[in-house]
């Protein structure tokens, strides 16, 4: 039985009063929802303060990104080991603002996907085609190269206990989302993928959705049989918005 879950993606917003404001809203707004698992991936310096408020509520903390190595000479960075001693149980790798925009490769995507794993983090790797990739019909070629290329070189038990985030690089803060269908579509491709190499890897893995996720489209979008939940970025910071994404789920 694989779990489903939402997680949100706070990117780079928030301040000490504004996440104060949020958490206290959205405790109460989610509390004895039970069934569905739910993480919060804050910037780094809110981390302590997120899980400070998130202590004993049954939601997770996450991180947005990690670095590679284990310690050392690499101004600004923070390793795996830093975010699990701060709680996190969660940490984006590859997310398509850090491919754009930070022009992390799928080598590093998996070189974090390792380090991730290596300090008992759960990895939520995100793989995504852009508007013209789609356009161009190259969505699975695309998905699959990202998937495999930590397949490749981790091995697929890497992926036992991780999570992947289906999030098509056009609907990220588009308010655009994929179609039901779309997303199913995707979905079922990476989970064959997985199932060519292992069909308990590709049975227990949860793949979310991600893209615009609102409280008026997650219902439809979590109902297909391949979507597990839902990687969530702006709706995320919305506390009714977010504790509806979460009913639906
Ligand atoms: C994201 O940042 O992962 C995301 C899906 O953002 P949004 O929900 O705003 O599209």
């Amino acid at each position: 039985m694989r779990k489903t879950l939402v997680i949100g993606n706070w990117k780079m917003n928030g301040s000490l009063a504004a996440n104060e404001t949020l958490l206290d809203a959205l405790l109460p707004a989610v509390k004895g929802l039970g069934g569905v698992e739910i993480a919060l991936c804050p910037p780094f310096p809110y981390l302590s303060q997120a899980g400070w408020h998130l202590k004993d509520s049954g939601i997770a903390l996450g991180a947005q990104t990690v670095n590679e190595h284990d310690s050392g000479a690499y101004t600004g960075e923070v390793s795996a080991a830093m975010l699990k001693e701060l709680g996190c149980r969660y940490v984006l790798v590859g997310h398509s603002e850090r491919r754009s925009l930070y022009r992390e490769t799928d080598a590093d995507s998996a070189a974090k996907f390792a380090a991730a794993k290596d300090a008992g983090l759960v990895p939520v790797l995100c793989v995504g085609e852009t508007l013209a990739e789609r356009q161009a019909g190259e969505t699975e070629g695309v998905v699959a190269r990202q998937v495999q290329a930590v397949i490749d070189a981790l091995g697929i038990a890497a992926l036992t206990d991780s999570i992947i985030a289906y999030e098509p690089v056009w609907a990220i803060g588009t308010g655009e989302t994929a179609s039901p269908e779309q997303a199913q579509a995707v979905h079922a491709f990476i989970r064959r993928l997985l199932a060519e190499q292992s069909e308990a890897v590709a049975a227990s893995t949860p793949l979310l959705y991600g893209g615009s996720v609102k409280a008026d489209n997650a219902a439809t979008l979590f109902a297909q049989p391949d979507v597990d939940g839902g990687l969530v970025g702006g709706a995320a910071l919305d506390a009714d918005a977010f504790a509806l994404i979460y009913q639906a789920a």
